[in-house]
C-alpha cells in the first residue's frame, strides 16, 4: 500500500462510520431477508468501526465475526461492543476480505456495508458465496447509478473514482452470474450520507486543516474528499447507495 493509501485511513478514524449508512437501513435489510428464527452466524465484511456490526447483533440476535484489515477499526468496535453488553456475540478479526480464512459453509448471513467495492461488486461475491450454508443469504450495499444518463460532472469523476459503478440491473445480473438469486433493492435515504457520515466528516476535515497545514499529502487527500462531497450535494439524484438482499443460489 502506497503511504498516500495507508494515510488516507486517517480521514476516516474516530467517525461514527466510515460510509453511507444507519441503522434504520440495517435493520430494514435484515427484516427483508428469509433468516430462519434463533441465533444467525453472520460475517460482517469490511465492518469498520461497526456501527452496523452492534446494530446488527441487535436486531439479528445472532452471533456476528467482523472483519476488516485496518485494525484501528477494530479496536472501536471492540469498544462500543462492550458499551452495547455485545462482547460475547461480537469477534473481530483483522483479516483481507480477499483472503477470508473460514470453512465452506460457516454462515448463515454474510453482511457488507459500503467495503464491496474494494474487491468489486461481483468478485466480492463470487469469492464469498462458498461461506454461505446452503440457502443462506448476503445483504450488501454498493454504490451505484440512479440513472442511465449522470450528469457530466459525476460521470467524470466516477469514471475515474470508481469506474465499475453500475445500475441496479447491471449488479443484479452480477449478483446472478456469482451465484446469487436476488430477492430484493433498495436506495439508502440521503440522510444516511449526512447524518453519520459526511457531515462527520466535513468537521474531522477541517480540523485536519487547521492543524497540519503544511502536510501536502494529507491536504490532497483532503481536497479529493472535499470534491466527493460536493458532488453528492449537488447530484445525490444521480448515484446513491443500494442495499441488495440476495440469497445463495442452488448449485
Ligand atoms: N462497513 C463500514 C465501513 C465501510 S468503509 C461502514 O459502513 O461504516 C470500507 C471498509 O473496508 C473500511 O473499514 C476499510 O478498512 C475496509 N477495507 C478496505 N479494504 C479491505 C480489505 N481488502 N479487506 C478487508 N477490509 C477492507
Amino acid at each position: 500500500m502506497s503511504s498516500a493509501e495507508e494515510r488516507k485511513f486517517e480521514l476516516y478514524e474516530g467517525l461514527p462510520r466510515q460510509g453511507p449508512g444507519c441503522a434504520e437501513a440495517t435493520r430494514r435489510a435484515f427484516k427483508m431477508l428469509p433468516i430462519a428464527a434463533g441465533r444467525p452466524d453472520i460475517l460482517d465484511i469490511g465492518c469498520g468501526s461497526g456501527a452496523q456490526t452492534v446494530e446488527l447483533a441487535l436486531c439479528s440476535g445472532g452471533r456476528v465475526t467482523a472483519v476488516d484489515i485496518h485494525e484501528p477499526f477494530l479496536r472501536a468496535l471492540e469498544e462500543s461492543a462492550r458499551e452495547a453488553w455485545l462482547e460475547d456475540r461480537i469477534q473481530t478479526r483483522a483479516m483481507s476480505m480477499e483472503l477470508l480464512d473460514f470453512p465452506d459453509g460457516t454462515f448463515d448471513l454474510l453482511w457488507s456495508e459500503g467495503a464491496v467495492y474494494n474487491m468489486g461488486f461481483e468478485k466480492g461475491l463470487r469469492a464469498w458465496r462458498r461461506l454461505l450454508r446452503p440457502g443462506g443469504c448476503a445483504a450488501v450495499s454498493e454504490l451505484t447509478w440512479l440513472t442511465a444518463y449522470p450528469p457530466e460532472a459525476a460521470r467524470s469523476f466516477w469514471s475515474t473514482a470508481y469506474p465499475a459503478m453500475g445500475e441496479i440491473s447491471e449488479n443484479l445480473d452480477r449478483a446472478r452470474r456469482a451465484g446469487y438469486e436476488p430477492l430484493d433493492t433498495f436506495t439508502l435515504p440521503e440522510s444516511a450520507w449526512w447524518d453519520e457520515y459526511y457531515t462527520p466528516q466535513l468537521a474531522k476535515l477541517a480540523t485536519l486543516e487547521r492543524r497540519y497545514p503544511k502536510d501536502s499529502v494529507l491536504i490532497a487527500l483532503i481536497a479529493g474528499v472535499r470534491a466527493e462531497i460536493e458532488l453528492y450535494r449537488r447530484h445525490s439524484a444521480a448515484y446513491g447507495y443500494v442495499f441488495y438482499l440476495l440469497r445463495r443460489a442452488a448449485d
